[in-house]
């Protein structure tokens, strides 16, 4: 089972923090927290949903994780609040913000809330808050990049936000002068128990990618993303084409459909119709872990030119695996890669330099491997799921 028992991690973090957690739990055994969000796979809430609540247990907080069940028409709705959220120009009818109200309302009336502590991830659950009695305190955990939203958007959630009684978000760049509530930073971070980032041989890892007819006999650039305009596929196939035009290479875009993600096939559509025009070029949308792990091993250099991300925890996925990321400087990706010495940054929307640098790496190995080198233990520092445990119980304490 994946990251169940935080023993697991002695060895590999360092032992001050596994002592730190057992103190932290200490003084709220028994505690019941309740997470809510909207899907319970596909994009990083969930992955770390399923890491930090089996661990919350083990060491003693009682941990529950509830889902809104929306339906597509309140999944587009909140799709276009996340984009808002994110800076983007989107209309919203106040038939669309009924609809959206309208499910949270429903949920809250098929929720129980027995819990000491409420924990609400991202805009779609967050007017839940609105149509509960309020007898202990809640948190609204905000994953999104929040550094230049448009006001409009703000406006409207701002009056949800300000009924909660702490938000958290990834990065200082996120604290919102709008909201000025109690405001923690807890980064996200990676479970390297899970299947996507557990040790694998290298028959295994041949085995996988064989199932998808891929062999890393031509070297691969990979990027894991969803089909989402902020992950920026189409920038990618440019930027492969510019590297390809200089070494044989081949790319490989692997991107599940998020259940509460509608944009996911229409981007897809566009990134198949570029793709078309490229040489080696593989589109996957399956649902595969493992395939993320094997791909982020076995590639010389990941990809991640987000536009805009919260976080980006595709990016220490890789680094783990000791493979360099190229990125985009954006969100909390730059907590992540220290420039030239673990990958390299680029701003977004640059692909000629996205392509110079990865061209850089392809040609250098004793760089590839430094920056592998050093990339395995930034995140093995700040960025694996007992660390995550440790921030979250701190609040938890605070507000309990
Ligand atoms: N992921 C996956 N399969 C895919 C695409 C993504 O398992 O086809 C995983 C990826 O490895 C990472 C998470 O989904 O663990 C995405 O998290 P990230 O923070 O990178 O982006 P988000 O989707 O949350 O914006």
């Amino acid at each position: 089972m994946d990251g169940v028992g935080i023993e697991r991690y002695v060895g590999l973090i360092d032992a001050e923090i596994i002592a730190a957690i057992q103190r932290a739990a200490r003084s709220i055994y028994g505690l019941r927290v309740l997470h809510v969000n909207s899907t319970f796979h596909g994009g990083g809430v969930a992955g770390m949903l399923n890491s930090l609540i089996p661990l919350m247990n083990d060491v003693g907080v009682n941990a529950d994780w509830n889902l809104l069940y929306g339906d597509p028409a309140v999944f587009a709705v909140t799709k276009k609040l996340h984009n808002g959220l994110q800076g983007e120009d989107v209309e919203i009818t106040q038939e669309e913000i009924d609809a959206y109200l309208s499910i949270n309302q429903t949920f809250a009336l098929y929720s129980p809330v027995i819990h000491h502590v409420v924990i609400v991830h991202d805009p779609q659950p967050l007017p839940m808050i609105r149509f509960r009695q309020r007898e202990n305190p809640w948190v609204w955990r905000c994953h999104i990049d929040v550094s230049a939203p448009n006001p409009q958007i703000l406006k409207l959630v701002s009056p949800f936000i300000l009924r909660y009684d702490e938000a958290v978000v990834s990065t200082e760049a996120y604290q919102h002068p709008s909201w000025p509530i109690d405001t923690s930073i807890i980064p996200p971070a990676i479970d390297p128990f899970s299947e996507i980032n557990r040790e694998m041989t290298a028959d295994e890892m041949d085995q996988k990618l064989a199932e998808y007819g891929l062999d890393c006999s031509k070297p691969v650039l990979v990027q894991v993303s969803r089909f989402d305009k902020w992950k920026d596929p189409l920038g990618v196939l440019e930027t492969y084409q510019r590297v390809k035009q200089d070494t044989d290479c081949q790319l490989v875009l692997l991107g599940n459909m998020a259940t509460d993600d509608p944009e996911g096939p229409e981007i897809y559509a566009q990134v198949v119709q570029k793709a078309n025009e490229l040489e080696d070029v593989t589109l996957i949308t399956q649902t595969d872990p493992l395939l993320v792990n094997a791909l982020q091993r076995c590639a010389a250099v990941v990809l991640q030119l987000s536009k805009r991300e919260g976080f980006g925890l595709t990016v220490s996925e890789a680094l783990w695996k000791g493979t360099p990321v190229v990125a985009g400087q954006v969100g909390g990706i730059p907590l992540q890669i220290d420039d030239g010495k673990t990958g390299f940054l680029i701003q977004p929307g640059d692909y000629d330099s996205a392509a110079d640098r990865i061209l850089r790496l392809l040609k250098d190995p004793a760089l590839q491997e430094a920056c592998g080198v050093g990339g395995r233990e930034h995140v093995r520092r700040n960025f694996l799921v007992p660390r995550l445990l440790l921030d979250w119980l701190n609040v938890i304490r605070e507000l309990a």
